[in-house]
């Protein structure tokens, strides 16, 4: 298949080989209509307009995602490059597909301005997610595509489509855990946006990572071997390489010093059983020595997306050193293709868990993985039932806080950094000044007022405040203060 110019039969194709009941008449319906619409219009990469929304629709197809959003995904220029009204679109094809076109159209009215429109987008792209989180996955599929035919585009349109996809779409691929597209987006983007980075990058890439590879070929095979004799059941055992953005954005971090680097190469344990987990972390470790500090166990403490793993990174043969990473099938799906399982995770997996409870944790967490075994189902209907109980509150840079229900000013300014917490004395919600204990709303735009020569957090505020990182850190720094009192008192 030609992911940049596809056919109706690669689609057609593609659907009949992963879909139970293909309804092909329905994708062949939005295909002639969506031709029909698009007629002799051409894209600056020289091919049929009608190829976009077919490539478009093929990565819907290869996500699994209902047939729906796929007619959608063919159906998704027609209203705003053919005149095609919302009624005629449901006439034809559904409230829901109608739907799902008719959000897509709606997001995109506020394309990128920089970082002043950053908030705006980012708020439109929350609130689209609300309502229906398929509409993103459509929004996605787009961009992808055009991320790929960015070459034929004037320079100035790629720049601000690279941009945006980094500042924008990839961190919301990645909020909801869709670790692949997330990656995907960003490195299509990564060569637009930055080219001497990008190219100093993959100069790094191929000195460092490259070379390891028919190392990685190696040493799964002898985990294989490892696993067979230990009579441990696994799905697959493969190696990832680090991405080119991620790795680049790593490199930032650790003063491009690609030696503090450790998760270059990976090596992926698919597991059949979440106990054998930790059993297969043991084994490994039994076999190769692990590094300190780089053990992370987010089975029994998910990250905030929902990823579930086991990581270590241990030395292996050779001075080689590898991040091993061991999770079960349904781990594995849901880290690649998410929609984070998220906030209900947080219930069973986020405490502390001592020896025989964790037991009992981990049987919970995998009876609800196994409930949802059809998350790819779910997903289409999916509301974003996860985001009910949360609320997206923005800084006036655009950035975004997720926080809970009811969470107050004092809450957000937690959420961003202790000294603003610490220093917080007053609060503007959409411009307007609030009081630190007024409940926050999705949406809202929220600013804090600090004073820097405050010393330190109200106790009064541990009233209202309706996060543990908030009530921690109050109670952190009141008990500093006390003793920072004392200290004063005994020194005169
Ligand atoms: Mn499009």
């Amino acid at each position: 298949m030609d992911s940049i110019a596809p056919t109706i039969e690669d689609l057609e194709e593609l659907i009949t080989g992963s879909y139970k009941n293909p309804n092909l008449k329905l994708i062949r319906e939005a295909y002639n209509f969506a031709e029909k619409v698009h007629g002799q219009t051409m894209r600056d990469s020289g091919h049929p307009y009608i190829t976009h929304p077919v490539a478009t629709a093929c990565r819907l197809a290869e996500m699994n995602l209902g047939l729906n959003v796929v007619a959608a995904g063919l159906l998704h220029d027609v209203m705003e490059d053919g005149d095609v009204g919302r009624e005629e679109l449901e006439k034809k094809f559904g409230s829901e597909i109608a739907n799902l076109v008719e959000a897509e159209t709606k997001l995109r009215k506020a394309y990128y301005k920089g970082i002043e429109r950053y908030s705006e987008n980012m708020r439109r792209m929350f609130l689209a997610m609300a309502t229906d989180v398929r509409v993103v996955f459509i929004k996605f599929a787009d961009r992808l595509h055009n991320l790929k035919t960015l070459y034929a585009r004037p320079i100035d349109k790629q720049r601000r489509t690279s941009q945006e996809t980094l500042d924008i779409y990839g961190p919301i691929a990645g909020r909801l855990g869709m670790r692949e597209i997330k990656g995907e987006l960003e490195d299509a983007a990564f060569s637009y946006a930055y080219p001497e980075d990008y190219l100093k990058t993959l100069e790094i890439y191929e000195a460092h990572i490259t070379p390891l590879k028919p190392y990685v070929d190696e040493l799964i095979e002898k985990i294989c071997q490892i696993l067979d004799e230990a009579d441990i059941n696994y799905t697959s055992v493969h190696g990832r390489a680090k991405r080119l953005y991620s790795l680049y954005k790593k490199l930032k971090r650790k003063d491009n010093d690609i030696e503090k680097v450790h998760d270059l190469i990976a090596v992926r344990i698919i597991i059949n059983d979440v106990a054998d987990c930790y059993a297969v972390l043991g084994i490994m470790h039994n076999r190769w020595a692990p590094m300190s500090g780089r053990i992370k166990d987010y089975i029994s403490q998910p990250k905030p997306n929902g990823y579930q793993s086991l990581h270590t990174t241990v030395f292996c043969d050779r001075g080689h050193i590898v991040e091993l990473q061991i999770r079960t099938q349904e781990m594995h799906e849901l880290a690649e293709y998410g929609v984070a399982a998220h906030w209900r995770f947080k219930e069973t997996g986020s405490n502390k868990v001592k020896t025989v409870e964790w037991m009992e944790e981990l049987a919970k967490i995998q009876k609800e993985i196994s409930d949802k075994k059809d998350y790819l189902d779910k997903l289409e209907k999916l509301k974003i039932d996860i985001f009910q109980d949360r609320i997206f509150v923005f800084t006036p840079k655009g950035d975004v806080m997720d926080l809970p229900e009811e969470a107050t000013p004092v809450d957000f300014a937690y959420a961003i950094h202790t000294d603003i917490g610490d220093k917080a004395v007053a609060a503007k919600i959409n411009e307007k000044m609030v009081n630190l204990d007024t409940a926050l709303k999705s949406g809202d735009m929220c600013e804090i007022v600090v004073d820097k020569n405050r010393k330190g957090p109200n106790a009064d505020w541990l009233k209202f405040v309706k996060t543990n990182q908030a009530r921690q850190k109050i109670k952190n720094a009141t008990k500093k203060t006390m003793k920072g009192w004392l200290r004063e008192i005994i020194h005169h």
